[in-house]
């Protein structure tokens, strides 16, 4: 018995018939964009999160680019300004904030929870500094209340890239619902996953979210009127109908990660692996840990049939891409991107795969 990293086809088979069912339903209709399926998972989406606006956009990354793009247009942000950033998280938090003509500044993680440190925050601030992301990286709330402090005594714009903490938290408390805006992505191995690119900004402020769907419909309000040079990222009518479908089961799919997640905490038992450190709200988008042998472990763990992936093996900073990044110095980001392994964690892993990996993993010695 093989044990894949995410067999998909098999999470998205334990939502049918209902799954088939809505999408011959939509493609009956006549209307495929900006219908009743999107209002109704803008409405429901945030409710779930905590927070009194939902806009569907569609992805991730045009979720944190169209939040850029409306603070450059109320004049909440101007061009070239300077946005805090995690060193350590997926590119397209970092590529959002360049690609909207302000100034990505990475900032050190903590080694042990991988978060965002916001005591190495506060020593890269400077008077150009005017936001800041919070990624709730692989499922787990970067944000507390120093974080909160930080923001508000130095007047920081607060965002979180939610991309991977889809329904973390207490209804109150959730993710998405803490800052000033927070991007969604529902790429399909997200937690909150579409059969399909989407995405969506949360967020409470009116003038902002109005922005926002403008924006991302070629900064049109009123047909045949374009008030802002918008583009097109819209959340369609087969996807948000496949959202809401899925967002009822959330909070049942996250548990169902939690205890899986509790199970490797307490029987993984090898002294060359290291465990993730949870320090708040976890919702186990990945179950990373580190390796100093990683390639050599990954290795014999293939050999006994079971996979494994890294998030993410090259720094954003050691990316072409980001070449005004490559003389800055993050040992700390370096160390995790060298190290870390992401074991099979999802709603399709019974226990008795479970079970398989941990004794391989328990076993092999490097
Ligand atoms: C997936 C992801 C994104 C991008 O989302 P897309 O929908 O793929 O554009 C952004 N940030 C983080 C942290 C992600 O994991």
């Amino acid at each position: 018995m093989s044990v894949p990293f995410l067999d998909l086809a098999q999470v998205n088979a334990t939502f049918e018939p209902v799954l088939s069912s809505v999408l011959t339903q939509v493609a009956r209709g006549n209307q495929l964009i900006r219908g009743s399926e999107v209002e109704a998972f803008e409405r429901e989406y945030a409710h779930h999160v905590g927070t009194s606006l939902a806009v569907g956009v569609g992805n991730g990354f045009d979720a944190l680019h169209l939040i850029f793009q409306a603070y450059l247009s109320l004049g909440r942000l101007r061009p070239g300004d300077e946005v805090l950033v995690p060193a350590c998280t997926h590119m397209a938090t970092i590529l959002a904030v360049k690609q909207s003509g302000l100034r990505p500044v990475p900032v050190e993680p903590d080694i042990d929870s991988f978060l965002m440190d916001p005591s190495h925050a506060e020593t890269q601030l400077t008077s150009k500094t005017k936001a800041i992301v919070f990624v709730h990286l692989y499922g787990q709330k970067a944000i507390d209340q120093r974080v909160l402090d930080l923001a508000r005594k130095h007047n920081l714009l607060l965002i979180e890239d939610n991309a991977q903490a889809a329904g973390c938290g207490k209804p109150g408390e959730r993710t998405g619902s803490l800052g000033d805006a927070a991007a969604h992505s529902f790429y399909p191995t997200k937690n909150l996953g579409a059969l399909g690119d989407g995405g969506a900004v949360t967020t409470r402020d009116p003038e902002l979210a109005q922005l926002v769907r403008a924006l991302g419909n070629y900064g049109s309000v009123e047909r045949d009127q374009f008030q802002w040079p918008g583009f097109n990222s819209r959340l369609d009518e087969l996807q948000a109908a496949v959202l809401r479908v899925k967002l009822k089961r959330l909070d049942l799919d996250n548990e169902r990660r939690q205890t899986l997640a509790a199970r490797y905490l307490a029987e993984i038992k090898n002294p060359q692996v290291i465990l993730p450190t949870v320090v708040r709200d976890h919702v186990w988008h990945l179950f990373v840990i580190r390796h100093e042998k990683r390639e050599r472990f990954r290795e014999a763990l293939a050999a006994q049939g079971i996979s494994t992936m890294v998030h993410y093996p090259v720094p954003p900073h050691r990316q072409l891409a980001l070449a005004d990044w490559s003389t800055s110095s993050l040992p700390i980001t370096e160390e995790i991107h060298r190290t870390v392994i992401s074991l099979p964690l999802n709603t399709a892993l019974t226990d008795h795969q479970q079970e398989k990996i941990i004794r391989a993993v328990n076993q092999v010695q490097v």
